[in-house]
């Protein structure tokens, strides 16, 4: 159930028949999350958020509801830019160099760029399209090379810098990004 509250914006709440105890947290988006016990009622909800308003204030960086709907807004835009990009990036590096893989999957994960399974699916992080085109270039050539060698080996290495003799540079410049909005 979500919660519309005037200080803290959109606040998740969780009914659990595992919970105890209420407790709260704030999730990846910046929302503030409570756990309650399964048969606490609405009216007992709204009660322990407005008695633990300091508290929330003081321990939970919860961002506020402005803050929120910009980076919901942001990550529509970024999705649709990642859609209409990404995945023809990847299938142009592949026919490049000869790589088959079997479908390309957007992500929003927070730390991670890309990843590529055994199965032959790359992930690759709408916040790709944040990075300059090198960078989101060494990626996807990078979770390629996971399909010939799923670890980090140095015959991994060998065939990343194959295709991108920069790529020491690449990945160093990338650590200053970070994928999460
Ligand atoms: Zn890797």
């Amino acid at each position: 159930m979500i919660l519309k509250d005037a200080e803290f914006g959109e606040v998740v709440v969780r009914k659990s028949p595992l919970a105890k105890y209420v407790r709260f947290s704030v999730s990846t988006s910046g929302r503030l999350q409570m756990s309650v016990p399964k048969q606490t009622s609405d009216f007992l909800v709204k009660r322990f958020l407005n008695k633990n308003r300091d508290l929330i204030r003081e321990k939970i960086p919860v961002s506020n509801p402005k803050t929120q709907r910009a980076r919901d807004a942001k990550k529509k835009i970024l999705t649709k830019k990642a859609r209409d990009y990404l995945p023809y990036r990847l299938e142009y590096y592949a026919k490049l160099y000869g790589y088959t893989y079997e479908k390309c999957r957007l992500s929003h994960a927070a730390t991670r760029w890309g990843s590529c399974s055994s199965l032959g699916t790359i992930s690759l992080n709408i916040g790709l399209m944040n990075v300059p085109e090198v960078l989101r270039d060494y990626v996807i050539i990078h979770e390629l090379a996971h399909l010939n060698h799923m670890d980090h080996s140095a015959a991994f290495w060998a065939e990343v810098e194959n295709h991108d003799p920069k790529y020491k540079e690449h990945r160093k410049k990338l650590k200053a990004f970070s994928p999460g909005i």
